[in-house]
C-alpha cells in the first residue's frame, strides 16, 4: 500500500511506549504524521525507564543509576511529542485482524484501523518452573525489579535471586543498594563461558564489563554468587510461604538459603503474541531456543503492514530498541510512500541496521554465555508444578505423551490445559516444550510452539444491561 494509493491521510498505530515505541512515534511526527500511539501502562517510558507514579518524587540518578541520563532524555522526547500524538494510555491492544487492531481501555472496546502498525511490546522474564515455584513468595525478577523501581519496595526481607543473565546480578546489586538483604545470588550457567560468547559479548565492551562489575561488588557486599548450580526446589509450605531455596553446586554439593522471597528468571522473552495473532511468521532460533517472529533487517514482518521492534521481537536491550523503534517507523513511511519519509529512511537506515546487527551479536553472545537450562526444564520430576495458572505438573505432560500421544504442544496444551490460564503460556510454555520433547526423544522446534489465543492478556469489560 502506497501513499498514493490511500485515499486518505496514512493512519500508524504504535503499540508500546518504551524505548522502541516512542523512537517510532517521534520518526512519525518528524515526516508530518499524527500516530495514535497506545500502551497498557498509565504512564510512558516502558520497562526500563518506567516512570514512577505520579507523587513520588526519586531523582533520576536514584531511580535508573547509570541509565539517568537517557531516561531522562527519552521522557524529555516523548513529553515534547504528546500535543502531536494521539497519545492513548492505560490501553491494552488484546487482539488483531486484519487491519484493524482491537483495543480496551476502561473496559471500554475500541476498534482501531491501520495501514501500518508498529509493535513494539517489549517482553517479559522467561521463567523456568523450580519445584515449590507456586509459593507464595515467589516472584519473577521483573516483578521484584518493578516493586523496587515503582513503588520502592522489596519482594521480601531476605531474599535469593535464582536464574540466569544480567538481570540476575542486576536486580540483586539493586536491592543491596537499596538496603534489602540478599541471601544468595544462584546463576544456572557456568561461571567458565564459551569463548563464542566471550568475543560476542565484546561487541558491546562497556556494558559487558559492566556485568563484571555487578557481580564483584555483590561479592564484596558479601553476597554469595554460585554459577553453575542445579535448582532442587523452593522449601516452605501454605501458610508461610517459602523459606528457603535448595541447589546442587557446581562441586555436586546440596547447598540450602533461608529467605521468605525469591526472585526468578531466566533472562527475558519476547512478547510476541501480537505478532502472532498478525499471523507473522516464526522461525526456531537454535541458540536461545525459542521461536521469533522472522523480521527483515529493518523490522519488516512476513504480514505486509506490520512492523516489529525492539524487545518484542529480538532481545536487543534498550539502546537496540531505541534504534529498531526509529528504523521501523522510517521503514513503515518508506513502505507508503511517504515523501519525507523515504527521504530519512533513506539517509539514516545504514547505520541503524549496522548499530542493530553490532548488537545482535550482543545478544547472542549473552544467549551463549547464559544459556536456557533446558536439560533442567526437561528433569523436572513429575509432581513439580509447571504451569502455575492451571496447576499442571511435569509428570501430567509426560501422561499426555505417553498415554495420548501429544507429540506437539497444542496437542498436549488441549489435553493437560497447560498454558490456558491467566498468563497463555507466557511463563510456562518454554518449559512445557522442552518437557514434551524429551517424553517424545525428539528435538525442542519439532514440538513446535503455543498457538497465541486472543485475548493476549486478561482485560476488563464493562457490562451493560442490555434491554430484550
Ligand atoms: C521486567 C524487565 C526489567 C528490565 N530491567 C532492565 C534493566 O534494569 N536494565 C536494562 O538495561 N534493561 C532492562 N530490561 C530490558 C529493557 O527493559 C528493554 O531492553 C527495553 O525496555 C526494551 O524497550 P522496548 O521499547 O522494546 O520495550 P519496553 O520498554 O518493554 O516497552 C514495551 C511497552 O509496550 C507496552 N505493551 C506491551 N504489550 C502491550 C499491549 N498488548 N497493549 C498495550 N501496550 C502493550 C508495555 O506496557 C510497555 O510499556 C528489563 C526488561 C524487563 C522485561
Amino acid at each position: 500500500m502506497t501513499a498514493a494509493s490511500l485515499d486518505h491521510p496514512a493512519r500508524v498505530v504504535v503499540v508500546g511506549t518504551g524505548p522502541a515505541g516512542v523512537r517510532a512515534a517521534q520518526a512519525l511526527v518528524q515526516a508530518g504524521l499524527r500516530p495514535v500511539v497506545i500502551d497498557e501502562g498509565r504512564r510512558d517510558g516502558g520497562q526500563i525507564y518506567r516512570r514512577q507514579p505520579e507523587g513520588f518524587k526519586r531523582p533520576y540518578a536514584k531511580l535508573y543509576g547509570s541509565e539517568a541520563a537517557k531516561a531522562q532524555a527519552l521522557h524529555h522526547d516523548f513529553d515534547a511529542l504528546r500535543a502531536q500524538l494521539d497519545y492513548r494510555p492505560d490501553t491494552l491492544a488484546w487482539n488483531l485482524s486484519e487491519g484493524e487492531l482491537h483495543v480496551v481501555r476502561e473496559g471500554e472496546p475500541q476498534t482501531l484501523p491501520f495501514d501500518a502498525l508498529l509493535v513494539c511490546s517489549g517482553a517479559t522474564d522467561r521463567l523456568m518452573p523450580v519445584p515449590g515455584w507456586q509459593r507464595a513468595g515467589c516472584y519473577s525478577l521483573g516483578a521484584s525489579q518493578i516493586a523496587l523501581k515503582a513503588q520502592a519496595c522489596a519482594i521480601g526481607a531476605r531474599v535469593v535471586f535464582l536464574g540466569s543473565g544480567p538481570l540476575l546480578y542486576l536486580v540483586a546489586s539493586q536491592y543491596v543498594q537499596a538496603g534489602a538483604q540478599v541471601a544468595a545470588v544462584l546463576d544456572t550457567a557456568p561461571a567458565a563461558k564459551p569463548w563464542r560468547a566471550v568475543a560476542r559479548l565484546f561487541a558491546r565492551p562497556r556494558l559487558a564489563l559492566r556485568g563484571l562489575a555487578l557481580i564483584r561488588g555483590l561479592r564484596r557486599a558479601g553476597v554469595p554468587v554460585l554459577q553453575g548450580v542445579t535448582p532442587l526446589r523452593i522449601d516452605g509450605d501454605d501458610s508461610l510461604g517459602v523459606q528457603a531455596v535448595a541447589v546442587r553446586d557446581a562441586q555436586g554439593a546440596e547447598q540450602r538459603f533461608e529467605c521468605d522471597a525469591v526472585g526468578l528468571g531466566w533472562h527475558l522473552r519476547a512478547e510476541t503474541q501480537l505478532a502472532d495473532l498478525a499471523r507473522c511468521e516464526f522461525a526456531f532460533e537454535p541458540v536461545s531456543r525459542q521461536w521469533l517472529p522472522r523480521i527483515d533487517v529493518d523490522g519488516r514482518s512476513s504480514t505486509r503492514g506490520v512492523y516489529l521492534a525492539g524487545d518484542g521481537v529480538r532481545i536487543l536491550g534498550a539502546d537496540g530498541a531505541e534504534a529498531a523503534g526509529r528504523l521501523a517507523a522510517l521503514a513503515a513511511l518508506a513502505d507508503l510512500g511517504h515523501a519525507s519519509g523515504r527521504a530519512l529512511y533513506d539517509a539514516e537506515s545504514a547505520v541503524l541496521r549496522r548499530t542493530l546487527a553490532q548488537m545482535d551479536r550482543f545478544r547472542e553472545g549473552l544467549a551463549r554465555a547464559f544459556p536456557w537450562p533446558h536439560a533442567q526444564a526437561a528433569a523436572l520430576p513429575d509432581d513439580a508444578v509447571v504451569c502455575r495458572c492451571e496447576a499442571v505438573t511435569a509428570g501430567e505432560l509426560r501422561r499426555c505423551v505417553s498415554e495420548m500421544d501429544s507429540r506437539e504442544v497444542n496437542r498436549a496444551k488441549a489435553f493437560s490445559r497447560v498454558g490456558m490460564g491467566r498468563c497463555q503460556g507466557r511463563f510456562c510454555g518454554h518449559a512445557s516444550a522442552e518437557i514434551v520433547a524429551q517424553a517424545c526423544g525428539i528435538p525442542v522446534e519439532e514440538v513446535g510452539r503455543l498457538r497465541t489465543q486472543a485475548p493476549v492478556k486478561p482485560l476488563m469489560m464493562n457490562t451493560r444491561e442490555v434491554a430484550l
